[in-house]
């Protein structure tokens, strides 16, 4: 794979510290940890009726942060809360559980990746918050008691790391979301004393993670730095991770959960979900309905994902532009080229630059007969790297798809996946020769 560099520094920098071969082990020992039996555990313990359906500020929804919190002491992580403790207090006796991992590089540790996940729910259920019937328990194991356990299987395989990344990452398990993103909201204004000096420049938010179906995982926010979807997607393609998802761009940005306030100050920030259902918002969303197979994949996916951007020097900086995208955009940029264009090149594709993601173009039109198309290129299809090379934009991806030889190697990512193609040209044709000189040049911008 052209772009999976990322944890592969961390793995140098640990062949260096550890011997060759240990190092990919170390980390792979890390992943290991996650496990759907854990998931399952904490999924169940959190949508026990004990818990009154977690409603901030009440009984359950305290009982739930200490359930949190008895189960992330011993994992070596240092309490970011109020005066030394796991709590960040606010509002009505509402309470963020708050878990740093310090980062090892001096000049970086003083920046924060948020990962989080909302743990309080609805209680009983009202008119307000419920789709009803009310007034039985609404245990909320998708909502977001899988967030939650997906989380604290993040944080036990960052325990196993040999050592910390550069950058310091802060675990957060947000109370009052369901009020109103009341706990991240006051964790964007206000930050207890020990983080004062940090500041987030990057979060991921888990929110209802326990229902993926067909590998599927709906992920917002990617266009809110550049080069973050590219950087998902070599992360979701790490062996070590082993994630593998088949990732659904969503590129609406909704003040639905917790990763709102970040996006709104400005922190480029992921959410990931695996959607909604029937029994969203109702006493029916309970364990037996959770795929808890589905739990780890998201757990290490958001491991990859944190650790890389923990660890690369270059942070995602923010891309206003996001704000003011939605899926309208998308389909707009992603639409195919009507018939009958221009030359297409000898390799018969047409891509067009999105502002978003410079460096990778999108497919948007494959010529029938023509060597993309023979070797499986699809509309919509995202072009990585041509001969294992990333361009920095689309007219650097035109002239190197133009100088190939006869043969050319792409990377290419579809719905998450990435794949290698190799395109040839077979015969040529006398209309396709003559098409050789402007190869490529239907390639055309569209902004
Ligand atoms: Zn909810």
């Amino acid at each position: 794979m052209a772009r999976t560099f990322h944890l592969l520094t961390v793995a140098a920098l640990l062949a260096w510290l550890a011997g060759p071969g240990r190092a990919a082990e170390m980390l792979a020992a890390s992943v290991s940890s996650v496990t759907a039996a854990d998931a399952a555990r904490h999924v169940e313990a959190l949508a026990d009726d004990a818990f009154e359906g977690r409603e901030g500020g009440t009984r359950g929804g305290r009982a739930a942060a200490a359930y949190i919190v008895e189960q992330i002491e011993p994992l070596g992580f240092k309490p970011a809360g109020d005066d030394g403790s796991w709590y960040q207090a606010f509002g009505a006796g509402l309470r963020n559980v708050l878990a740093l991992l310090p980062g090892r590089d001096p000049g970086l540790a003083g920046e924060l990746v948020v990962v989080g996940a909302h743990y309080d729910h609805v209680g009983y259920g009202t008119e307000r918050n419920s789709f009803g019937p009310f007034g039985f328990v609404h245990n909320g194991a998708d909502d977001n008691a899988s967030g939650v356990a997906g989380l604290i299987e993040v944080m036990e395989a960052l325990q196993r790391l040999p050592e910390p990344p550069r950058r310091s990452i802060l675990i957060a398990f947000w109370d009052g979301e369901e009020k109103g993103l009341l706990g991240s909201n006051h964790f964007v204004r206000e930050r207890p004393a020990l983080l004062v000096e940090h500041r987030p420049v990057f979060s991921i938010n888990l929110d209802m993670i326990g229902r993926l179906r067909n590998e599927r995982l709906v992920v917002y926010g990617a266009r809110t730095a550049e080069g973050l979807r590219r950087r998902l997607v070599a992360a979701n393609n790490d062996p070590r991770a082993a994630a593998g998802l088949e990732l659904a761009f969503d590129w609406d940005i909704l003040e639905d959960s917790d990763h709102y306030p970040f996006i709104a100050g400005r922190v480029p920030t992921l959410m990931f979900h695996t959607g909604l259902h029937d029994q969203y918002h109702r006493p029916s969303d309970d364990v037996e309905l959770v795929n808890f197979d589905g739990i780890p994949p998201v757990a290490r996916l958001t491991l990859a994902m944190a650790t890389e951007i923990a660890e690369t020097p270059q942070r995602p900086l923010f891309r206003a532009a996001a704000q003011a995208e939605s899926n309208a955009t998308r389909r707009r940029l992603e639409e195919r080229r009507p018939p009958g264009g221009p030359s297409r090149g000898r390799w018969g594709i047409v891509t067009r630059a999105d502002p978003g993601e410079p460096g990778t173009p999108i497919v948007i039109a494959v010529t029938s007969g023509s060597p993309a198309r023979r070797a499986g290129l699809q509309p919509g299809d995202r072009l990585l790297a041509v001969a294992d090379r990333s361009p920095a934009s689309q007219a650097e991806m035109v002239e190197q798809l133009r100088l190939a030889g006869d043969e050319c190697r792409v990377t290419v990512e579809r719905r998450g996946r990435t794949r290698e193609i190799t395109m040839r040209v077979v015969e040529q044709t006398s209309e396709s020769s003559s098409e050789d000189k402007e190869a490529d040049e239907a390639a055309h911008h569209d902004d």
